[in-house]
């Protein structure tokens, strides 16, 4: 038409084309926050689904939750701009990014996000769906979006709508609630130290440790146990009952395994009213949390941004649990969830991962690999500290990074 403006997509706006998908591993903390040395709270008799065998109670690294290592995706436009994100994935995922991901984004606009996500997804759907190949997925999903964010020199909460408030809030997951709250923080989410295999005797000691820390805490402060998976529904309906009636527990987070959603549906029957249920860390996609809300499973979903499709599977999986009346409070996961749960009505708080060995003291969730990652001060992060293109960070030079594959 004569006169009109061409629109012929984000090139008309003169962004400039994905050149080159390089992906990196990086070991001892980081976003594979279990890669910890020394003594440190996550590593310490936690209950999973392999405290059954005596030989692997003790310690998660004992069964390999750390042989992974974090995952680095950079994306590098023509001009020379550089979009980054971290996961858990390691070398495995730098396999699947570099030979498989990167065709898909290499010579094309980065406005092009549902496109790009959807063809990463289908083309690996016959060995992928769920797990690795979706926490690469979500590696290369972010650091588009953090591209995207420097391209257009604005923050990727931004892109996604805008602020909603003017802070986050945050609860503490850590083996303190009690130094928890005298941080700042809102709740304290502790992790279950014994399962099933243990017995009565496990049992009872669970509940004496959530007794302890509310009376430390006082009757106002919410405490939450994180059960990662490693109970069945009998244990789980009694924990629930017991320390709902003995000591006030707010949820009762992951108590099964991630495929059982028929005893999701039935411990949720279960539960004493008014305590939640929730999941979803190791959840992926819009269809695996759809079966989690059609099933009737819990109360809150918990998405971890870096393993469940990255931002662009998040709008939709938060969009169907909005409409479900289900809140959306996204696993730990820094800088990544605080961009998305800033946008949300249905996300009113944010996770906090104490990350300091004791934890005694606040530091950064995925320390010691990025470079201004805001922390919460008083439990809370002001909204204008996202304030800065893409999400805000930069990877640390002192963190030695490893590219085993090239294409
Ligand atoms: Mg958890």
């Amino acid at each position: 038409m004569a006169g009109s403006v061409p629109i012929g997509g984000g090139c008309a706006m003169g962004l400039s084309k994905i050149k080159h998908v390089r992906a990196f591993t990086a070991t001892g903390g980081g976003a594979d926050y279990h890669d910890q040395q020394g003594a440190h709270w996550i590593d310490d008799h936690i209950a999973t689904p392999m405290s059954r065998y005596p030989e692997y109670r003790q310690s998660r690294r004992s069964f390999g939750i750390n042989v992974l290592g974090t995952l680095v995706v950079e994306i590098e436009a023509e001009d020379g701009t550089i979009g980054f994100a971290v996961t858990t994935g390691g070398e495995p995922a730098c396999y699947i990014v570099e030979r498989h991901l990167a065709r898909f984004l290499e010579g094309r606009d980065p406005v092009e996000v549902e496109k790009i996500w959807d063809q990463m997804y289908f083309s690996t759907q016959y060995y992928g769906r769920k797990g690795l190949v979706i926490n690469a997925i979500s590696g290369v999903d972010l650091a588009l979006w953090d591209l995207l964010g420097k391209l257009r020199g604005e923050p990727v909460c931004h892109l996604l709508g805008g602020a909603v408030r003017d802070e986050l809030q945050f609860y503490a997951t850590g083996a303190r609630p009690d130094i928890a709250r005298d941080l700042g923080f809102i709740g304290g989410k502790l992790p279950l130290h014994h399962g099933p295999a243990e017995g009565s005797e496990g049992m009872e000691k669970n509940i004496a440790l959530l007794a302890d820390m509310r009376g430390k805490c006082g009757d106002d402060f919410w405490l939450m146990y994180d059960c990662w998976m490693s109970l069945d529904v009998d244990y789980a309906t009694r924990l629930a009952q017991r320390a709902w009636d003995e000591c006030g527990l707010k949820w009762i987070e992951e108590a099964l395994s991630p495929d059982d959603y028929w005893g999701y549906a039935q411990l949720k029957k279960n539960a004493p009213r008014g305590l939640l249920v929730t999941t979803g860390e190791h959840e992926a996609t819009r269809w695996g949390f759809r079966m989690l809300l059609d099933m009737e499973c819990c109360d809150i979903i918990q998405p971890d941004v870096g393993w469940c499709g990255g931002i662009t599977e998040l709008i939709k999986i938060a969009h169907y649990a909005d409409t479900r009346g289900a809140m959306v409070i996204p696993h730990g996961s820094s800088v990544y969830s605080y961009h998305f749960v800033v946008t949300r009505h249905n996300s009113p708080f944010a996770e906090f991962l104490m990350m300091h060995p004791g934890p005694t003291e606040v530091v950064p969730m995925f320390a010691p690999q990025l470079l201004g990652e805001p922390v919460p001060v008083n439990g809370r992060i002001r909204a204008s500290a996202l304030d800065r293109p893409g999400f805000g960070v930069d990877l640390n030079p002192d963190v030695p990074l490893h590219r085993p594959y090239t294409h």
